[in-house]
């Protein structure tokens, strides 16, 4: 049986286990910075959910982005993408 890994993100905990095949997938596209650039429109992060939208606010108007429609939050990125081996 696998071991129960959690993390956090943005204050919520979650089972790793439940998210690992959006990290694997994730670790394999090319990710770039980027600003929400729609208004009145949103994503929602990939992993995790979070929602990003046109905001001044980085955390919530900010991400990586893949084929300019799939979204990472910027703390799951940094979190499972950045260090990846
Ligand atoms: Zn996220």
């Amino acid at each position: 049986m696998a071991m129960e890994t959690k993390v956090e993100i943005h204050g919520r905990e979650w089972k790793q286990e439940d998210i690992e095949s959006e990290i694997s997938w994730a670790r394999f596209v090319i990710w770039k910075s980027a600003v929400f650039p729609k208004e009145g429109d949103h994503a929602n992060c990939h992993i995790c959910q979070w929602k990003i939208f046109k905001s001044d606010d980085a955390e919530n108007g900010s991400g990586y982005v893949h084929r300019e429609h799939i979204w990472l939050c910027n703390e799951c990125y940094a979190k499972f993408i950045e260090v990846s081996p």
